[in-house]
């Protein structure tokens, strides 16, 4: 039977296509999370389906509200928004899992009347005595399901004199469960590896694998894309599934992110919180097509743009080995998008950085800023980059290249400062045109070739010998200030005394 609508009924096939991103907010947003949140919203974009976001948060010790928000502001600079979900809401809600404690508590409930789940009373002290005794015979352990068969009226007497029982999922002895999966194809799993796992604990708060099955169950969700370290959980979870008789969702396991040493990716490989890249420089769309290559391609293409990436993501492109977080990569992509994302676009974005830096950007205009990122943009990968690059262009004192003072800042280069500062003064028309026509004069004068007089003046307004066009580079500076640094200049001329 086809389900129309917003039927809540797990056992019914769902008709439509909702995908979801689950993560407990127990920290930041953080690279592998962001990859997974892409892949499934990608996907539900492409089929044209509903992408949900799941707060996972029974883990009560560990979850934060502050984390909430982190993940959220990582999910929103990212560009992955959310049809149903925290802040938007939907029809499917509560989409906390702390608020629907009620619903577990009463599929535990159907689980235990079937036969298929039993109150265990073992205490801390006995499961801890079974498990040294299993170490001792080199034996890893598995609970053996003590309280698999006591008798109604034992499990009320004890909870009665107040003993608080977990709720135990009772695993088939014998038989294999298969995850069908999406990008590894059939993984066949024996039950009888498993124990009879835990699915309410003894304060009444669910287990990550029931919790996850009840809700993606009755938010009807049809395909799960996750980690591969997911992959051993599955088996439980399509378990329950059978046992409460709902329908399966499609699964699928993405592959790990490594670090270039080949372990997994971690804060030692510096890779933090989305948001840290945010603020280094990143443009969200260059992230997010960095992001969309750990683990899937689309033939030899590098460069995709959002829509590209919709058109294109399909699962079985997905690779079954783990991806390399490349950071090289990463800055070549986030260049190429710096190239091609319009300089107002990005003048707007580096204005942040400039002022959080602070350069006195207050004063300056959003002309003036794409006029700038225009002469970076082709030389910087990050916004980080662009805002060290960018630092001579504002009236802030400069480090000055040792080097290159030697070599350019001489006393036979006097006549070229002295020129250009006798030439710009009488100058009334800033323009890059009417600059090149000093330098070229000048030159003429001096009998020097372009480059000969462009290396000091280099030098001496952008305190060493790299900077984009010399004349574009002036124009942007403003007259008094590039006035102001050939003064200075003269000052570094040894043997000089300051004007
Ligand atoms: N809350 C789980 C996690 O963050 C979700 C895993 C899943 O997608 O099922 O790992």
């Amino acid at each position: 039977m086809i389900v129309t609508g917003t039927s809540t009924n797990p056992a019914e096939r769902p008709a439509a296509v909702r995908l979801r991103f689950a993560p407990s907010p127990t920290g930041y947003l953080h690279v592998g999370g962001a990859r997974t949140a892409l892949f499934n919203w990608l996907y539900a974009r492409h089929l044209g389906g509903t992408f949900v976001l799941r707060i996972e948060d029974t883990d009560v010790a560990r979850s934060s509200e502050e984390s909430v928000q982190a993940i959220l502001d990582g999910m929103r600079w990212l560009g992955l928004n959310w049809d149903e979900g925290p802040e938007v809401g939907g029809s499917f809600g509560p989409y906390f899992q702390m608020q629907r404690l009620d619903t577990y508590k009463e599929a535990a409930n159907q689980l235990l009347n079937a036969g298929h789940a039993y109150h265990c009373f073992c205490t801390k002290e006995e499961l801890d005595g079974l498990r040294a005794a299993a170490q001792e015979k080199g034996e890893t352990f598995a609970y053996p399901g003590r309280c698999r068969n006591l008798l109604p009226d034992i499990v009320q007497k004890f909870c009665d004199e107040g003993r608080k029982p977990v709720i135990r999922f009772q695993v088939p002895t014998s038989g294999e469960t298969v995850v069908d999966d999406l990008v590894h194809g059939p993984v066949t799993f024996r039950n009888d590896q498993f124990d009879d796992f835990v699915i309410m604990k003894a304060d009444g708060g669910p287990t990550y694998n029931f919790a996850v099955v009840v809700d993606d169950a009755l938010m009807q969700i049809s395909h799960v894309l996750r980690g591969d370290d997911h992959l051993s959980n599955t088996p439980k979870q399509i378990l329950i599934y059978q046992a409460l008789g709902y329908v399966l969702p499609r699964f699928g396991h993405i592959p790990m992110i490594l670090g270039s040493d080949r372990t997994r990716l971690s804060k030692r490989h510096g890779a933090t919180s989305v948001m840290a890249y945010a603020e280094a420089g990143y443009l969200s769309d260059a992230f997010v097509n960095y992001l969309s290559r750990l683990g899937w391609g689309h033939g030899d293409q590098e460069i995709f743009t959002r829509q590209e990436l919709i058109d294109f993501f399909d699962v079985p492109a997905i690779n079954k080995t783990a991806a390399v977080f490349d950071p090289v990569k990463l800055d070549w992509v986030n260049a190429q998008w710096l190239k091609a994302t319009p300089s107002a676009e990005i003048a707007g974005l580096l204005r942040s950085h400039l002022a959080k830096r602070g350069y006195p950007v207050e004063a300056k205009s959003d002309a003036w800023l794409a006029g700038l990122v225009d002469l970076l943009k082709e030389r910087t990968k990050t916004l980080e980059e662009m805002t060290d690059y960018a630092k001579f262009f504002f009236d802030l004192e400069l480090t000055y290249d040792a080097e290159s003072v030697e070599k350019f800042l001489t006393e036979a280069n006097r006549p070229i400062i002295e020129g250009l500062i006798a030439a710009f003064d009488a100058e009334s028309d800033w323009t890059a045109e009417r600059i090149e026509g000093a330098f070229k004069d000048l030159a003429a004068k001096l009998g020097l070739k372009a480059g000969g007089v462009i290396q000091p003046a280099r030098v001496a307004l952008a305190g060493s010998k790299v900077s984009p066009g010399m004349y574009e580079t002036a124009e942007l500076m403003g007259k008094e200030l590039v006035l102001k640094r050939l003064r200075h200049a003269l000052g570094l001329i040894p043997g000089a005394v300051e004007s």
